[in-house]
């Protein structure tokens, strides 16, 4: 075979596959952190300034706001493509990834909570919907719990409620179907096809923040803001009490100690260890870590345990048989 058919050849076979895109892997604040750039400390922040001379695209440390795209290829060989959360960062990541990975449109939307780096990039949700003036086009399917539905009423009250006052302008604004979940993993529910598991689990002692497990050849778990994993949810995705997990993405904040919302690096590795997947790819990072040293500690600490844990960083793609 020429090397140009075996390369087409290659394309078709990763054409007919799903894939995992990590859109974003970072903080709330995302990284570089802006204060080190601006208020640089003495000597200067590693990890951030490396963003004033290298660009994004060359830099696994430039994180933006932690999302998933499910690139989901159905038995008959079509696409769709299923976004977990919408940070504020959403539209550049659109820019970036979307472009690179030849993505054309949004065909669901599931959301892990309401914090700002979660939901506050739904107003751009029309950058990826089709141009009508009139708002005359088919709304996106958006999964949520019941609060974060109310708390997207109050952020957003022009995407809710639709119902235009008397004399009130007509304005483009991005159109949704808002379908509510439980926090219940006995309530999977079906986006674009795929069927996705809620795995609610702490993030803070007095928030319930949603993880998801999804694929039914090869198992995903996505949980990207907890503090504390629920008994329930560690039956659905621990080896000892159900299937092993092919892929755990987990959240990761801090490299030392302990944060009250957030898992930090500690925390994560016995999460890691204790729910024993094949694979887990750690993200929610701040600035504290930094990429290539930090993935070098885990390869060494993978062998010892006998789990593969890398970071993950934004851009990065994984081909996944769902
Ligand atoms: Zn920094
Ligand atoms: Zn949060």
């Amino acid at each position: 075979m020429a090397t140009s058919d075996a390369v087409a050849e290659n394309c078709n076979v990763e054409q007919q596959r799903s894939a995992l895109i990590f859109l974003g892997t970072g903080c709330s604040s995302a990284v570089p952190n802006a204060l080190c750039l601006i208020k640089p400390s003495d000597p200067p922040c590693q990890v951030c300034s490396q963003a004033l001379s290298v660009p994004p695209e060359e830099n696994p440390n430039y994180r933006c706001n932690t999302s998933l795209l499910i690139d989901y290829c159905k038995s008959d060989g079509g696409h769709k493509y299923i976004l977990i959360d919408v940070g504020k960062t959403f539209r550049e990541q659109v820019l970036r990834w979307f472009t690179l990975y030849k993505i054309p449109q949004v065909d669901s939307i599931i959301l892990s909570h309401e914090h700002a780096d979660a939901v506050l990039g739904l107003d751009d949700v029309r950058v990826v919907q089709p141009y009508s003036s009139t708002n005359d086009i088919d709304p996106t399917p958006i999964y949520l719990t019941q609060l974060s539905m109310d708390s997207i009423a109050m952020k957003f009250p022009y995407l809710v409620n639709l119902k235009l006052k008397a004399g009130q302008e007509i304005r483009r604004v991005a159109q949704f179907d808002w379908k509510i979940v439980e926090n219940d993993s006995k309530r999977p529910f079906v986006a674009s096809g795929l069927e996705i598991i809620p795995l609610p689990v702490m993030h803070g002692e007095d928030y319930v923040c949603l993880g998801f497990l999804f694929g039914e050849n090869c198992r995903v778990a996505y949980i990207s803001d907890v503090s504390r994993i629920l008994p329930t949810t560690q039956h659905y995705i621990s080896k000892d009490s159900d299937r092993q997990l092919d892929l755990l993405i987990i959240d990761t904040l801090y490299k030392k100690g302990s944060h009250n919302t957030h898992f930090c690096f500690p925390q994560t590795l016995d999460a890691v260890k204790k729910l024993c997947p094949k694979r887990a790819l750690l993200i929610g990072m701040t600035h504290e870590f930094d990429h290539h040293k930090d993935n070098l500690f885990l390869i060494e600490w993978s062998k010892r345990e006998g789990i593969s844990v890398q970071l993950a960083h934004d851009g990065l793609k994984i081909p996944v048989d769902l």
